[in-house]
This record gives C-alpha cells, sequence and structure tokens, in this order.
C-alpha cells in the first residue's frame, strides 16, 4: 500500500470486491451521471475518480463506467455544458468508450414504468395545488393527510396521465405521484411527485415531450436500464435510497443497482456549487467558467493545475461516509509536488530593477547555457542570451544587507544564475529612495565555475537580459474568498470576494518564455509555477502568463490577506 497513486481501499471498493466475491455480478458497472446545468467542478472530480477509478481497477473483468447525461430536465440544460464535460472527463484521463449516453433518451421507458405503476395502482394523478399538496404532507410528527384524488380509480388514472402526456393540461394542473407511505417517517416516501408537466424545449427531444419525470423517479431507472451495478452519489441522497429502492422493486426493470453514498468533496476558501458558480460567472464576479480563480475544471486547467495532481489529490482524500472539509492547501500541495518535478524552469523577473554590467565587453558572451531542470538532466539545457544590461529582482537588492541576506548589495557577490559571478560596485537611488539602477561588474571566468579564492558568494538570482528578454503581462491569482468558509458568510458568499485575488503586472520575460505556445507550464525559476494563458497568450507578441501555484504555501503566514 506505499505506492501513493494505487487507490487506498475504501467502504465502496470493499462492498464491490464482496459482491464480485459473492457471484452477484461479473464485472462492477459504474456511472458518471451529470445534469448538464453547469461546468464541473473538483467536487465532480472526486465523483469521477471514483466511478472511472473503480472501471479501471476491474479492467480485466472488462468492467465499464458510463458517462450519462442526466438531461432530464429540459428548462436548465444547454449543450455548451454536455461539451465542456466531456471535455473535462478526457482531461482527467478517463474514457468512456462507447458508453455515452443521454438519460433524455430513456423518456419512453420512464413512460412505460409510470404506466406499470399506474396499472399496480401504486400511481396516481393529483391535482391539488403545490400549496395544498405541501400543507398534506405532515411533517416528522404528523402523518401526511391523503388526496382527494388518492383513491381515482386506475382507469382514470390511465385516461387522465395519457391527456397530461396529450398537452391537454397546463403546467401545476396535475402531477403524477407514486403511492406508497403517507405515514412513513422519511418524508420522500410520502407520495412523492414522479412525473410533471413542462411545455418547454427539450434540446434532444424538441417537443416531444411535455411531461417530464422527477430526478428520484428517473435515476434509478436510467441506472437499472444501463445495467449499473453500483449507482454511487453523494450522502445527501441517503434519505432518497429507500425511494430508489421502491422503485426498482416496483417497476419492470431489466436489472437491480445498488446505491451507495460517499461524502461530497467540499474545500475550504472555495465554493463548490454550480448554482453558485453560474451567480459568480452571470454577475461579472469572475470573467468566465474558466476564469483561473474558479474550482471548475476548466478554470483549474486554464490556472495550470496538471490533471495528474488533481486524479492524486483525489486518490489522497479517499471516500469516506463522513462529511467534512478538505484544505485547499492540500490540493495546492499536489499541484506544486507534481509541477515540482515535470514542470521545466525558466527566468523571469516580476519587479525589475536594471544592473549594468560595467566590464562586459571583457567577456563577450553572447548566452550562458542553463539547465531546464535542476534534477532532471533529461530535460536538457538551453542557450539564455545575455548582454550588458540585466534585470533582476528588485528584493534581490539590499542597500544595507540584514543578516542572512546573502544575495546583492554594495560590493557584494551573487550569482547569475547559470553565469557569472558578479560583484555590485554601486547603484543609483531617486528621490523618493527607490533604488533605479545597479552598478556591478562581471568576475570573468566564473561561468560553471566555483568562487574565485577570497570571494564569498552564496547565492544564485535569476536574471533576464534587457537587449533580448521582453515584457510580459502576468497574472497572479489567490484565493476568490477571503474567509475559509464563504457559504457561510453573513449575507452571502458574494460579501467575502477577495479584493486581491487578481493581480495584474508587467514582468520581464526571457525569449524562451515569449516564444513558448500557450498552454506551456512551467517554473519562472525561485518564483513560482506559471502557465502560458490558453486564450490571451500569443507566441512571440503578447505573452500572457498565469500564476498556477506560488512556490512556497505563504497563504497562512500572512494572515489571510
Ligand atoms: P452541484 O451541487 O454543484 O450542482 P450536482 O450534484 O447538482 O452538483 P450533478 O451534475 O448532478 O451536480 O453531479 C454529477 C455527479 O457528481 C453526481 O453523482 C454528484 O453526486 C457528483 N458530485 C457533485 N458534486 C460533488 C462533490 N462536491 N463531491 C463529490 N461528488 C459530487
Ligand atoms: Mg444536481
Amino acid at each position: 500500500m506505499s505506492d501513493p497513486t494505487s487507490p487506498k481501499s475504501d467502504f465502496i471498493r470493499e462492498i464491490i470486491a464482496t459482491d464480485l466475491a459473492a457471484g452477484k455480478h461479473a464485472t462492477p458497472i459504474t456511472r458518471f451521471p451529470p445534469e448538464p446545468n453547469g461546468y464541473l467542478h473538483l467536487g465532480h472530480a472526486k465523483s469521477i475518480c471514483l466511478n472511472f477509478g473503480i472501471a479501471q481497477e476491474h479492467s480485466t473483468l472488462h468492467a465499464k463506467c458510463h458517462l450519462r447525461f442526466d438531461d432530464t430536465n429540459p428548462e436548465k440544460e444547454e449543450l455548451e455544458y454536455v461539451e465542456s464535460i466531456k471535455t473535462d472527463v478526457k482531461w482527467l484521463g478517463f474514457d468512456w468508450g462507447s458508453d455515452l449516453y443521454f438519460a433524455s433518451d430513456y423518456f419512453q421507458f420512464f413512460y412505460d414504468c409510470a404506466v406499470h405503476l399506474i396499472q399496480s395502482g401504486k400511481a396516481y394523478i393529483d391535482d391539488q395545488t403545490a400549496e395544498e399538496m405541501r400543507a398534506n404532507r405532515g411533517n416528522l410528527t404528523t402523518p401526511g393527510t391523503p388526496s382527494p384524488c388518492r383513491e381515482r380509480p386506475i382507469a382514470e388514472n390511465l385516461a387522465l396521465f395519457a391527456s397530461m402526456k396529450a398537452g391537454i393540461f397546463k403546467e401545476g394542473e396535475c402531477v403524477l405521484r407514486a403511492k406508497i407511505d403517507l405515514a412513513s417517517s422519511n418524508m420522500n416516501l410520502r407520495d412523492p411527485v414522479i412525473y410533471r408537466i413542462m411545455h418547454a424545449h427539450h434540446h434532444n427531444t424538441g417537443n416531444a415531450w411535455c411531461i417530464y419525470p422527477l430526478y428520484d423517479f428517473a435515476h434509478p431507472l436510467e441506472d437499472a436500464l444501463e445495467h449499473i451495478t453500483h449507482s454511487l452519489c453523494t450522502l445527501e441522497f441517503e434519505n432518497h435510497r429507500p425511494l430508489y429502492d421502491w422503485f426498482i422493486e416496483n417497476c419492470p426493470v431489466p436489472s437491480q443497482p445498488r446505491q451507495i453514498e460517499f461524502a461530497r468533496l467540499s474545500l475550504t476558501y472555495t465554493i463548490m456549487s454550480k448554482r453558485k458558480l453560474l451567480e459568480l460567472v452571470q454577475g461579472g464576479h469572475v470573467s468566465g467558467w474558466d476564469d483561473p480563480r474558479l474550482p471548475t475544471l476548466s478554470g483549474i486547467r486554464r490556472r495550470g493545475y496538471p490533471p495528474e495532481a488533481v486524479v492524486h489529490f483525489c486518490k489522497r482524500i479517499g471516500i469516506t461516509k463522513f462529511s467534512g472539509t478538505t484544505d485547499v492547501a492540500l490540493l495546492e500541495f499536489d499541484v506544486r509536488d507534481f509541477l515540482n518535478h515535470s514542470a521545466p524552469r525558466r527566468m523571469a523577473v516580476l519587479d525589475p530593477v536594471k544592473v549594468v554590467l560595467d566590464n562586459w565587453s571583457a567577456e563577450p558572451l553572447a548566452h550562458v547555457e542553463v539547465p531546464n531542470h535542476p534534477q532532471q538532466p533529461e530535460m536538457g539545457i538551453r542557450e539564455v542570451p545575455i548582454s550588458s544590461e540585466i534585470w533582476i529582482e528588485r528584493e534581490d537588492f539590499m542597500e544595507v544587507p540584514e543578516k542572512k541576506f546573502y544575495r546583492l548589495g554594495p560590493d557584494r557577490h551573487v550569482r547569475l544564475k547559470g553565469g557569472h559571478i558578479i560583484r555590485c560596485t554601486g547603484y543609483e537611488k531617486n528621490a523618493a529612495g527607490l533604488i533605479t539602477l545597479i552598478r556591478a561588474e562581471i568576475l570573468p571566468g566564473t561561468v560553471g565555475a566555483d568562487s574565485p579564492e577570497g570571494v564569498e558568494c552564496r547565492a544564485a538570482i535569476h536574471w533576464v537580459d534587457a537587449a533580448t528578454g521582453s515584457d510580459a503581462e502576468v497574472r497572479i491569482y489567490d484565493r476568490l474568498f477571503r474567509v475559509e468558509d464563504p457559504d457561510a458568510a453573513e449575507g452571502g458568499f458574494l460579501q467575502v470576494l477577495n479584493p486581491d485575488s487578481l493581480k495584474t503586472l508587467t514582468a520581464k520575460i526571457e525569449p524562451a518564455l515569449r516564444n513558448a505556445a500557450a498552454g506551456f507550464s512551467c517554473q519562472f525559476d525561485r518564483i513560482g509555477y506559471f502557465i502560458a494563458d490558453a486564450l490571451d497568450h500569443q507566441p512571440g507578441l503578447t505573452p500572457v502568463y498565469n500564476r498556477t501555484v506560488a512556490l512556497k504555501d505563504s497563504w497562512g503566514k500572512k494572515g489571510g490577506r
């Protein structure tokens, strides 16, 4: 079990193993059933990793995971979402093969099951108003009151249901309810509505239907029709399981799926509900569904989170029955850890100050050779141009160096990463006391060589050649919310947006960064991980980089800016 990439076993995997051992199923079949009414987020990634992961782990048995669009509600769904969901599942590295389904293809089957329930005396048309139905449902201490329609004869129910389907009624005039148990302590069993009238156009079936099944009714039927063995959902459906089982028992279904619930993923500093994410998008609080500050998979992709890190994170947090909130720093740790191994290094200066190398002509090198990764020689080396003027980070110079500050200061030495040791010979300040220019000299012959006798040089700093470097727009992203639990904020999550969640600055970058393709991900030496923006970065013309994650977690220390 020491391999961190192999999934930890959990209670769901144990149930599946037991079912297989008992010969209940030849192979597990799971499903990921998104409703196409928004973009996928990190919570969905947890569900994707679980469902597709189980199928992968049983590949020798030809296990499968279906991608099923739960598109039974015509009002909120759009094709744009279907495409984005497919893209996101593939991006995480999963493949549904030929098992792509749309619940809307099963409308006739749902209808037939409803007719079957009516014929068995287990469903009736109710024409009470919604308020009447609510009032008659009772509460935890009082049983429900039967609707005057509850004992309607089967033939009349069948005729009315056919009329509902034929479009004779207006929305809300009547509904189909399952006849279960008005005294049940589980409110979900008190004759739930299973079909309602909606005169709405559906993206798949057009105007063919004007009655639509409710989720609790449709979902078990979808699972059964697809021969799903284990239907994995989040804990809020635990109370719905008796209803799920009731539909499976009472409808003419071809298989008996089993629903198992697990805890949903919630993260600190993060909103994880499509409805709320939509509010952020529509309210213009972010630039779109793929804003790099959002927990949407399209957002974190644009932010530069590698899918491998997300999958690893999902494995690490595991699957439990207990809800809790996971520290978002754990995810950031995985991102940093993955990129530390995989991301090539480049040089950029975010807060530049110019250094003039006064004796440059003493060693007319056109470039120095810099390794692309400090531990991975197979990543090669690149030629970084250098000339008599370079940019360094303002914080790498101190006029009066503090103890333990080993970088540049008056008469001090520092190494230019991959290049020479230089010595500071002077500096200029403006009226406000800001350093405007640093003068230095190179120590000839020190490229790739140890410090000469008597020269103390204990640090290497990154730099960018002024002649060949260029400006880039760099977007420094931070947490979108100021507080750990934005959902609990007084006045709602919009009240606790972090005003500093995006800072844009102009940085100096080396030519390799200017010319990199959109989506190029790397470490800016000593600063953090960055990615060339998928939309706005134009290689060679307008470089735009997004900060994926800082090199170190500085959040706690700064006390929640
Ligand atoms: P949201 O609450 O964000 O609207 P949802 O549950 O309505 O999400 P669906 O499209 O219905 O979104 O979800 C598809 C699948 O993803 C479901 O099986 C659901 O249980 C699962 N899922 C959604 N959110 C999470 C989460 N935070 N953690 C784990 N699984 C989740
Ligand atoms: Mg939902």
